[in-house]
């Protein structure tokens, strides 16, 4: 398809980027290979605007890929940031920062008795899963196809479906025997863990899924089946993984538990606990975080685990998410997502919007989607065509359809006005898109 709108300075930084960095970015989903183009580097934020390299202004609809919930640049986590910056950058002692951050976790989420800081969402489920494995002696990981969970050697098992059904490494530089301990299973699909339980007794360490799905679009857990799965682990003796790097502090005061209680046994977090730096964490029972080096044998360390900076933005950005700022959030979703459906249907655009608490996305399906074969039988090229007439008028998706779509407080009536705004072509070009 042709760009409507091209961006010569990101296409000069790409060009030097791509000689520096393989495919020159520093993480796959910002190349904007599933859609085409130009990715535009950004150079700052405002609320809900995010600026280019080229002086272009955008709405910004994908907040970090989700942490950014209280927009960009919010003048008290900056200024939280300032005066810890100006204390010094990196200690490589316990700090007080981390005490906070700790604590305000635990405050929030009844199963967090413990918790420990690490870097990033994905060290978080490695480290969960260690600790899962440490902890009942035993070897095997169940996973479920379209979720994420960081690039962790064995849950990057998911993607084909024949690689996922045998557990096989989806990626080359992941051995077998890194994958093979990894059972991949249908998500939504209770039945088919009850039978991976029943196919491997005493063999598995832990079930890990995310709280509420948003690596293959936003597909929520049907009603019932996160309960179903803490109830098997405690019946065959595993541990329970909630991975809430994505919903966690978003989608309520406490992430994806606050919505639906199921207790897990560890649950993981990133993103929005950061508020902007890279600060994640895993945590849940105080007997099984126990084996947790110092006071236990399963070895798990950071040199910048606790950052202070980092922590101070953390502290920062938590203690600003009250009720009001979470009300704000789901009204603000909830306006989008109206709008989006209606430009679409006016279209007559087959689509689902899917909704997770304030965390949504749009899949150009007729079928309700309930996991990632569905999420895959979507027409994607209308996402490609209705991102690039979204893009070329100022709003910025994330680019790919199996992405959530963010939302921040500092997304007002100005910021939803323009996104109002640039649907109509953009809901044309999705109608009049072809594969
Ligand atoms: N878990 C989930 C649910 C995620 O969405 C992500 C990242 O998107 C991760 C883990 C990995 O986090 P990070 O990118 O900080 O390593």
């Amino acid at each position: 398809m042709s760009f409507p709108y091209e961006a010569p300075v990101s296409q000069s930084l790409f060009d030097r980027a791509s000689v520096v960095t393989p495919g020159g970015v520093n993480s796959p989903v910002r190349a904007f290979r599933a859609v085409g183009g130009t990715p535009r580097f950004m150079v700052s934020g405002t609320g809900p605007y995010l600026t280019d390299a080229d002086g272009r202004e955008y709405v910004d609809l994908v907040c970090s890929w989700g942490p950014m919930i209280l927009g960009h640049s919010h003048p008290e986590v900056i200024a939280a940031v300032q005066e810890a910056v100006a204390r010094g950058t990196s200690f490589g002692t316990p700090g007080a920062g981390e005490v906070e951050l700790a604590e305000e976790i635990v405050a929030r989420i009844a199963p967090v008795e413990q918790v420990r800081l690490v870097s990033s969402g994905t060290e978080a489920t490695m480290s969960a899963i260690r600790l899962a494995r440490g902890f009942t002696g035993r070897a095997k990981v169940v996973k479920f196809a379209g979720c994420y969970h960081g690039h962790v050697d064995a849950l990057l098992a998911a993607a084909g479906s024949g690689v996922a059904t045998f557990g096989l490494p989806d990626t080359p530089g992941v051995t077998g025997a890194q994958a093979g301990d990894t059972i991949v299973l249908p998500y939504n699909d209770i039945e088919a863990v009850r039978a991976a339980f029943a196919a491997h007794p005493g063999e598995i360490a832990c079930v890990i899924t995310e709280a509420s799905p948003g690596n293959m679009g936003v597909v929520p857990p049907l009603p019932g089946f996160n309960q179903g799965l803490a109830d098997l682990c405690s019946e065959n003796g595993a541990l329970y993984i909630s991975d809430e790097v994505m919903t966690g502090f978003r989608v309520s005061k406490a992430g994806w538990y606050g919505i639906d209680g199921v207790r897990p046994d560890l649950m993981t977090f990133g993103k929005v606990m950061g508020g902007g730096f890279p600060a994640a964490a895993f945590g849940g029972r105080a007997d099984v975080m126990a084996h947790l080096a110092p006071a236990g044998p399963v070895y798990q360390a950071g040199t910048l685990s606790g950052n202070p900076v980092a922590t101070a933005a953390g502290v920062a950005q938590l203690r600003l998410l009250d009720d009001a700022a979470y009300e704000k959030v789901d009204a603000v979703s909830a306006e989008v997502r109206g709008l989006v459906t209606a430009a679409l249907a006016k279209e007559g655009v087959a689509h689902r919007l899917q909704v997770a608490g304030n965390m949504f996305s749009v899949f150009f399906t007729d079928t309700e989607v309930t996991d990632y074969d569905a999420a895959r039988a979507q027409e994607s090229f209308r996402f490609t065509a209705f991102f690039h007439a979204m893009l070329a008028q100022g709003v910025y998706l994330p680019p790919s359809a199996f992405e959530s779509w963010f939302v921040s407080t500092a997304h007002d009536a100005a910021a939803v006005e323009r996104i109002a705004a640039a649907l109509p072509a953009a809901a044309r070009a999705a109608a009049e898109a072809t594969a």
